[in-house]
């Protein structure tokens, strides 16, 4: 039922009795207040929450005891229908007090959580003045979503791509995500960014993510602006247009470059042999961006691999002249691979290179990594929380 939108819930409800404006109804109460049960649906007719209610609403997904981590990072390891599991990810960023402006963030780390660093904040004024019911600002929250069990693109450096891809999320499955995140949160939390940068390939699953994305940004549920969402990809560039043009460029993209030549990038990421650098590049300059807007390359450093002080100078080259800023990503240790990060220093040295070429290069802050709730930890089947919380 998740996956519907108010116009389809209007189907539904007439055929059970109901009216056409009804459906809204029945969709606000799902999307914008978590409330799943039609009995609690004060304001549908008694028959129509009888009809919802037999014709039953079963939960999408079970949250497991999740796990919280010494930065309040947490993890939720969600279960589906069919027993598989995935994760979420809520990173609280800083609070809702004015930070650092625009451009003159700190250079060597960016103040903003883990996959936050990602989202493109030049509307970040917003919120100003927004307090909660104690007077004091809003903590803001990133939530990091899967889309699929698995991934199918094997990146070498990649928990879930080294495990292979066991199925496609649904788009209920996706939203639902959402939905439980937002009933984790703290009262002094407010959902703020969401990032598509869980398990998972969400452009190889084009369907259901276009799909959550229109319901996560449907004004009569969660709302939440397009601007606020980032879709990261490995570079699948025929579905990269086809986000451009289906929400006008409104969503934020981020890349996964992790390398300037052919060579070393289809070593690390097969899929760079079906779409090489020259391809995704020119799909990157035809994104229709808005103005001031930036693509978010990613680029995680592995020790010997893609970390040497040249391959930041061919970087720079390769992005010259595209709007964007740079993530790097020291690389989490997975149990499958014995490749790890760079020295601190060699990262520094890469940054450096590309801060003196001009751009806005931003070294993410390992965040809930004691919580395996880091990039690229995400486990897989049956993974079992080394902490356990009581919820609520
Ligand atoms: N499949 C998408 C989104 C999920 S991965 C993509 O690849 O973009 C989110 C980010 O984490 C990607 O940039 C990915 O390359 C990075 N990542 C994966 N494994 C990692 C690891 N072990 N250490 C650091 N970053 C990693
Ligand atoms: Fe899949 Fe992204 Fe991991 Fe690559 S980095 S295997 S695309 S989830």
């Amino acid at each position: 039922p998740l996956a519907r939108l108010p116009e389809e819930w209007a189907k539904e409800v007439v055929r059970l009795g109901g009216r056409t404006f009804h459906g809204k109804q029945v969709f606000r109460w799902l999307m914008a207040r978590g409330v799943f049960e039609p009995a609690q649906m004060t304001d549908l007719p008694k028959d129509l929450r009888r009809a919802l209610a037999e014709g039953g609403v079963e939960p999408v997904l079970t949250v497991l005891p999740g796990t919280r981590a010494a930065d309040r990072t947490r993890k939720l390891l969600v279960r589906l229908r069919d027993g598989a599991t995935v994760e979420t990810v809520l990173i609280p960023g800083v609070s809702g007090e004015r930070r650092l402006g625009r451009g003159v963030q700190d250079e060597t780390e960016s103040d903003d959580a883990d996959a936050a660093a990602a989202v493109d904040d030049e509307d970040d004024d917003e919120d100003q003045g927004d307090e909660n019911p104690q007077g004091k600002s809003y903590l803001r929250v990133t939530q990091c979503i899967s889309t699929q069990v698995g991934c199918a693109m094997g990146c070498v450096f990649c928990a879930s791509g080294v495990a292979g891809l066991k199925r496609n999320l649904g788009p209920d499955e996706i939203v639902a995500q959402v939905l439980a995140g937002k009933a984790e949160l703290d009262d002094d939390e407010r959902l703020r960014n969401i990032v598509y940068m869980g398990m998972g390939e969400p452009l190889h699953n084009y369907a259901s993510t276009v799909r959550s994305l229109r319901l996560l940004t449907h004004a009569d549920g969660l709302a939440i602006s397009p601007r606020r969402i980032t879709v990261s990809t490995s570079g699948l560039v025929p579905e990269i247009a086809k986000l451009g043009a289906d929400f006008a460029g409104q969503i934020g993209l981020a890349i996964s470059l992790h390398a300037a030549d052919d060579e070393t990038r289809s070593r690390l990421m097969p899929i760079n042999k079906k779409y090489p650098l020259a391809a995704l590049i020119e799909g990157l300059r035809a994104y229709p961006l808005p103005r001031r807007r930036r693509i978010t390359i990613e680029y995680t450093l592995v020790s010997g691999k893609n970390d040497a002080p040249l391959e930041a100078t061919k970087l720079a080259k390769l992005l010259r002249g595209l709007p964007v800023k740079v993530n790097l990503i020291p690389m989490n240790p997975i149990e499958a691979s014995t490749l790890g990060p760079p020295a601190g220093a060699r990262t520094l040295e890469f940054q450096r290179v590309l801060l003196d070429a001009g751009y806005s290069v931003f070294i993410r802050r390992r965040r809930g990594d004691d919580v395996a709730a880091a990039c690229g930890q995400l486990a897989l089947l049956g993974a079992k929380p080394k902490v356990r919380v009581d919820r609520g």
